[in-house]
């Protein structure tokens, strides 16, 4: 099916319905939408969709990167009517003027590499930015783990910690800084990606450096009092005690407050209510914390007088419409809708507003041809009979189109891998809940990822992933 992309040309009768994104809302959103309906223009500084769930796999190499990406511009090719795409960040948005500014900041750039779009409808789907609290040094120092480039700086640094600790007549407290790996958040980011590190550990960098392997140490610091808050307590104690049996230390109700480029420094707090100030050398230092409101929302919030007291995020209805908007709409991790910032609700999200369009676009074209017909009625007696019909008939189905109702969340489950071919399951099962973790809960937990993958060729890459590694070990090549 290899059809070459339809050529985009604006229709003048049709809205134009602007995108911002390519993460997991917006590309849910496209993948439903009828394009023939709008002139769609897809704006996003990345031009593919990233499935984020095997993110942490990617910095190991357990997973190829390329293997969970998929071109925009191979998405739109598949849609009926043409949608423009371009690369580039959307750097303000005026809801008066209902125009958005676009920069391009890639590394080339041509003549023009700012400009205006107008809208008449816009999704905005641009994700969130990485939590850092402005505690000192963290931007600085440490990677975060969001994006493919940070997976990829991720398994260089990881490597380059490996062979400088392997130098010839390195001392032993620097093997020991740079064999420590330090994670800072026991969300499911960082526990996930604790986990991979483990496993790389135990199953590559063990057999390959066996002289200074020993001193391979993973540490996850984790604020509260334990790591995974939104999973149940059972699976909360079966991870925590899975880590403990792979040697992963955990630090729990350990702040961290100041990153250096060599140490942590964090405030623990001890069993009788005092705080205790630690300095952790480390060789790598991963940050998880969570998400911070990107800047391009947070001057939106300033200019739309209803989100002002909008803090982590752009507040919507229940038909995802932005408050004190009537043409805006936000999805995923920039939206406030009562749901956690996931994959799953994004993607929900997305799809029901590609639900909605659709069912405006067939409202508005059902409201002219009745319109149309009984003008026609009042000019021509002779067929009115037909044309009352007609109309009884869209009438009717004009009802059930906007009977739309608004958007509801289907929690499907929670699911995290924790390391040794061990995974962590809240799942909803019939009317009940199922906690479960192991490995059969692994098996499940690839499976459901694999049956989430965007394409099949992506799905293929990654069983060719997974086989690959299993069978030859990780690439540590440090390109
Ligand atoms: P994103 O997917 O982040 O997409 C945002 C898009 O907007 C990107 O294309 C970005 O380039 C673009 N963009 C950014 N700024 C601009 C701008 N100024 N103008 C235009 N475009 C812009 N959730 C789960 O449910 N299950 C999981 O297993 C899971 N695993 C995860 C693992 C990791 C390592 C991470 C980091 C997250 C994980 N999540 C998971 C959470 C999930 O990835 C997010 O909730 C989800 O990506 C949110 O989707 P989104 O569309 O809001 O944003
Ligand atoms: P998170 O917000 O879930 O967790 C961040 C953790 O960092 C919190 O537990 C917080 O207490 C801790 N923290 C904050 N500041 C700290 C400090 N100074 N020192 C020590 N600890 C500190 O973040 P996340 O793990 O990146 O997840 C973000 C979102 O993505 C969540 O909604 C999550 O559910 C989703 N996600 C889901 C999966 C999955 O389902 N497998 C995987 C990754 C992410």
């Amino acid at each position: 099916d290899r059809h070459p992309e339809p050529q985009f040309e604006p229709d003048p009768t049709k809205k134009t319905l602007v995108i911002l994104g390519t993460g997991w809302g917006s590309v849910a959103l496209l993948k439903k939408l009828d394009t023939e309906n709008y002139n769609v223009v897809v704006v996003s500084p990345r031009n593919y969709f990233l499935f984020t769930p095997l993110l942490p796999s990617c910095t190991t190499g357990t997973i190829e990167h390329r293997s969970i990406m998929e071109p925009v511009r191979t998405i739109l090719r598949h849609k009926k009517a043409a949608v423009k795409f371009y690369e580039a960040e959307a750097s303000s948005i005026d809801p008066d003027r209902k125009v958005i500014k676009i920069v391009d900041n890639s590394e080339i750039q041509g003549a023009t590499s700012e400009t205006e779009i107008p809208y008449d409808m816009l999704v905005i789907g641009v994700g969130a930015e990485n939590a850092t609290f402005g505690i000192p040094g963290v931007r600085e120092h440490s990677c975060f783990l969001k994006e493919i480039g940070d997976a990829q700086q991720i398994r260089k640094k990881i490597m380059d910690c490996v062979e400088t600790a392997a130098f010839k007549g390195q001392t032993s407290d620097e093997i020991d800084r740079l064999m420590h790996m330090v994670v800072v958040g026991g969300g499911p980011t960082g526990v996930e990606f604790a986990g991979e590190l483990q496993d790389f550990f135990e199953e590559d960098i063990k057999k390959l450096v066996p002289e200074i392997s020993p001193r391979f140490k993973v540490t996850l610091i984790e604020a509260l009092p334990n790591v995974l808050p939104s999973f149940s307590k059972q699976l909360i104690d079966y991870t925590e005690n899975t880590f403990r049996e792979e040697k992963i230390d955990i630090k729990t109700k350990t702040m961290v407050k100041r990153v250096t480029d060599t140490t942590v420094e964090a405030e623990v707090s001890r069993p009788d209510g005092g705080k205790e100030r630690v300095v952790i050398p480390y060789g790598l230092l991963v940050w998880a914390t969570g998400n911070a409101v990107r800047p391009i929302v947070k001057d939106l919030i300033t200019k739309i007088p209803a989100q002002k007291d909008s803090r982590r995020g752009l507040a919507v209805n229940e038909y995802l419409v932005v408050q004190g908007t009537r043409d805006i709409w936000a999805v995923g991790d920039c939206a406030v809708a009562g749901y956690a910032p996931t994959a799953q609700v994004a993607s929900q999200e997305g799809n029901f507003l590609g639900r909605l369009f659709n069912n405006m676009a067939k409202t508005e074209n059902h409201e002219s041809r009745i319109q149309e017909l009984s003008s026609k009625m009042n000019l021509q007696a002779g067929d009115s009979a037909e044309a009352a019909h007609e109309i009884e008939s869209l009438e009717k189905q004009l009802r059930r189109i906007k009977d739309i109702k608004p958007f509801r969340y289907s929690h499907q489950g929670s699911l995290a891998y924790i390391g040794s071919e061990k995974a962590v399951a809240d799942v909803s099962w019939w009317n009940g809940n199922l906690a479960t973790g192991g490995s059969l809960t692994y098996l499940f937990w690839r499976s459901a990822y694999l049956s989430m993958c965007f394409s099949t060729r992506n799905r293929v890459l990654v069983i060719l992933d997974w086989l690959k590694s299993k069978a030859f070990g990780r690439d540590v090549s440090r390109e």
